[in-house]
């Protein structure tokens, strides 16, 4: 006899964020199937000797009430003031860079302020294309050079005339007149602004979050170190650990090209669609010393092209408990995606920049990676994802969070979208009994 369709769980494909947050608000039967040994994805921590490292900083900030009624009844946070710097000519001015340019070298405040204005008054109705013609039209010729065009760059790994200026309007704010003009002369609040207070777990870096959601879950109803082989979209199946499961829905936060690998006789379309999609990798450092950081910031922004990060964190400066006492743990994202920095060149850098008092007070750096870091928004961005998207969800498959939806996300995003697909496969089940 043929199973029913609501007696067939939904296949949630891999355990980070969104596919913990599906598990929690599903009320349909569901297998939850995660490659690594242990749930969490991104939002996971490593330690070694007392030292604890996020994958870089994770920083978290919540906006909807039932995702922070969530996630504060299942571990207590602590929150925490943002003391974030940009590392720009020289000096350590704090973050956003264009509300603070006075502490800047005065040529490079005046050609901040001078480019600003400039673009102020020359500001058409033409809409800026790409993310570079953003930066020059909102920002102006100074801010750009000293900081906008260089960070980006490094952080993307493209040049910012690759990526479309749809991607910026939701996440580059714009400066008003107002805030250039009091960072200029020294009197903004140098924190107001964006994201001024995130939360962290009080221990254990933000893995705590991932464990302490994913301590809710029916251990019955997932298993680790498991990968989502193949999927055969047309039969509603997929190959688990060499098994094939019938599935009543698929939610895959796999990353978009790595479900469409996996799809049994895609249409040609589809997989043409797929090679379109480009995404930059992360590597990064951990690195542990024995003395606090003299900066005394979070976070820093290093836009300078001769130093070979474009950010470096203190996870200790954040929450005491990521590091012995005394001592520190950073993260140090590196510019290079190819290239091996010699270890003596990243702590010359990392004392230039505040983050390392000496070089003899570094105890250990490792080096890591994160494949799938940064999706790029580039013309053919919009018009793959049109074609994939559409494909799968016709087949009751859910690519969602960071990487399944393919965009550019938060974590709390990554638990709403959780929450979103959970309703929508629900929903399904309730219309199919
Ligand atoms: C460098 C960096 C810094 C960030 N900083 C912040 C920050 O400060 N604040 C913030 O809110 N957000 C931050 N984020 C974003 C945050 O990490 C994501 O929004 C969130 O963790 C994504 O969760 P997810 O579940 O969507 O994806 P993921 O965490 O990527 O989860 C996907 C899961 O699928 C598993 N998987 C992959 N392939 C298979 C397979 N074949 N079979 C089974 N399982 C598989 C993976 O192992 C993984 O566990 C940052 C991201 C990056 C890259």
């Amino acid at each position: 006899m043929k199973e029913s369709a609501s007696a067939r769980p939904v296949l949630i494909a891999g355990g980070g964020l969104c596919g913990i947050s599906t598990a929690l608000h599903l009320r349909s039967p569901y297998l939850l199937v995660e490659r690594e040994r242990q749930l969490g994805g991104l939002a996971t921590t490593e330690e070694r000797d007392g030292f604890h490292f996020d994958r870089t900083g994770h920083w978290l900030h919540l906006r909807d009430p039932r995702i922070r009624e969530l996630v504060t009844g299942a571990l207590e946070l602590a929150p925490v003031q943002r003391r974030a710097r940009v590392h720009a000519g020289g000096a350590l001015i704090p973050y956003p860079f264009q509300a603070n340019v006075h502490g800047l070298p005065r040529a490079m405040a005046y050609d901040c302020l001078l480019g600003y204005v400039r673009a102020l008054l020359a500001r058409g109705a033409s809409e800026p294309r790409n993310f570079e013609q953003y930066i020059l039209h909102h920002f102006g010729e100074g801010i750009a050079r000293h900081f906008m065009i260089p960070y980006n760059a490094k952080l993307w790994g493209v040049h910012p005339r690759e990526i479309t200026s749809a991607w910026c309007q939701r996440f580059v704010p714009i400066p008003s007149l107002e805030q250039m003009l009091a960072g200029a002369i020294g009197s903004a609040d140098a924190e107001l602004g964006y994201n001024v207070e995130f939360l962290y777990p009080r221990r254990g870096g933000i893995g705590a979050l991932s464990a302490a959601l994913a301590a809710r879950l029916d251990p019955a109803r997932f298993r680790l170190g498991v990968e989502v082989e193949a999927v055969d979209a047309e039969r509603g199946a997929a190959r688990v650990g060499g098994e094939w499961l019938d599935y009543r829905a698929l939610v895959s936060t796999l990353p978009l090209p790595e479900l469409v690998k996996r799809l049994v006789e895609p249409p040609a379309a589809v997989v043409a669609a797929a090679a379109a999609l480009r995404w930059t990798s992360v590597r990064y450092l951990n690195v542990a010393t024995r003395s606090l950081a003299p900066g005394g910031y979070h976070w820093v922004y290093v836009p300078d092209e001769r130093l070979p990060f474009y950010r470096v964190g203190v996870y200790s400066a954040a929450m005491p408990s990521m590091a012995p006492p005394g001592c520190s743990s950073l993260y140090v994202e590196l510019a290079s995606r190819d290239r091996v920095e010699p270890i003596a060149e990243v702590v010359r850098a990392l004392c230039e920049v505040g983050a390392l008092a000496s070089a003899e007070d570094l105890v250990f750096a490792e080096p890591r990676e994160i494949e799938y870091a940064y999706v790029i928004f580039d013309e053919r961005y919009e018009a793959a994802l049109a074609t994939i998207q559409p494909y799968l969800e016709q087949r009751r498959i859910y690519s969602r969070g960071r990487y399944g939806a393919w965009i550019y996300n938060a974590m709390e995003d990554s638990l709403l979208s959780g929450r979103a697909t959970a309703e929508l496969c629900d929903a399904g089940n309730e219309g199919s009994r």
